[in-house]
């Protein structure tokens, strides 16, 4: 199984680590050729009007696009606004492939990041200690969405559309491996 991790700008390393530790082949991705031969794709957090502006300028953004129709691919923090279809401005670059809409900076500056336990679907055993900075959150979702947490307040926070994975938080920057297992397992999924 070889995994792709978008590396325009972000927290790139990290999800390599981790996709490491898990047994997994990875590359780094900038170019559109790149992409070729992957069986799944993380876009990781970041600003995602940089990754927009980069992978507009690479000619990125309909090879992505491609991707995303059949391969797994998931979006972090800036990673789920980019694949998000709907973020409420027309001027930033998107992928427009999942049937989100969501919230940028929902919770406000730098300053208002946070930390919280959230219980995911699909996850075994305690809950997942979720790390926001700056982060966004899901403020619509089509019938085929699946949320997979939320926060008290019932905001959604992580959420799948097939073989589509939208995360608000940094699961690469806590050492828990459980939801790169869970992507590996969608990879592994639609390989079969
Ligand atoms: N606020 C950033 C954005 O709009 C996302 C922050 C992050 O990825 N941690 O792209």
């Amino acid at each position: 199984m070889k995994i792709g991790v978008l590396a325009l700008q972000g927290a790139f390393i990290e999800h390599i680590k981790m996709l490491c530790q898990l047994g997994a082949q990875t590359a780094e991705v900038r170019l559109p050729n790149q992409l070729e031969g992957l069986d799944g794709l993380i876009i990781p957090g970041g600003e995602s009007t940089t990754i927009g502006k980069l992978a507009t300028s690479y000619g990125l953004i309909e090879p992505l696009r491609r991707f995303t129709r059949s391969r797994p691919t998931w979006g972090t923090c800036a990673g789920m606004i980019f694949l998000a279809k709907d973020i409420g401005i027309d001027e930033q670059p998107i992928l427009a492939s999942m049937d989100i809409r969501v919230d940028r900076n929902a919770f406000g500056r730098q300053i208002d990041s946070f930390e919280t336990d959230l219980v995911i679907a699909g996850l075994k055993g305690k809950p997942f200690h979720a790390v926001f900075i700056r982060a966004p959150v899901v403020t619509a979702a089509a019938d085929a969405v699946k949320a997979l947490a939320r926060l008290e307040d019932g905001r959604i926070v992580a959420a799948r559309q097939e073989h589509l994975l939208a995360t608000a938080f940094h699961p690469e920057l806590t050492g828990d491996l459980r939801l790169h297992s869970y992507f590996c397992a969608i990879v592994k999924e639609t390989m079969a």
